[in-house]
């Protein structure tokens, strides 16, 4: 199994649930039907409302890209050793 050596955060609380990374990452990213916000599929939740997903590299472009797209930078990549923001 490869090494998952980024991490997705995702602010989902600030989300504005307009669908970008959705269609950018569906395998990643899919919208509730509850409240129309992104969900980062097979991720944790914690207390301050951030979703929290391991990545192997060959899905860092993906989620990069979806990162890009998000109007209102709510998503973020983690390097996992340095423990800094990629984006
Ligand atoms: S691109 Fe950003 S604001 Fe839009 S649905 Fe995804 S996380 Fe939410």
């Amino acid at each position: 199994m490869a090494e998952k050596k980024y991490k997705i955060e995702h602010d989902r609380e600030n989300c504005i649930a307009c669908g970008a990374c959705a269609v950018i990452a569906p395998e990643f990213w899919v919208l509730s039907k509850e409240d129309g916000k992104a969900d980062v599929v097979g991720s944790t939740k914690t207390d301050d409302g951030y979703e929290h997903l391991d990545i192997e590299d060959k899905d860092f472009s993906t989620n990069k890209d979806a990162a890009d797209a998000c109007p209102v930078n709510v998503i973020h990549i983690v390097d996992k050793e340095t423990k800094k923001r990629i984006i």
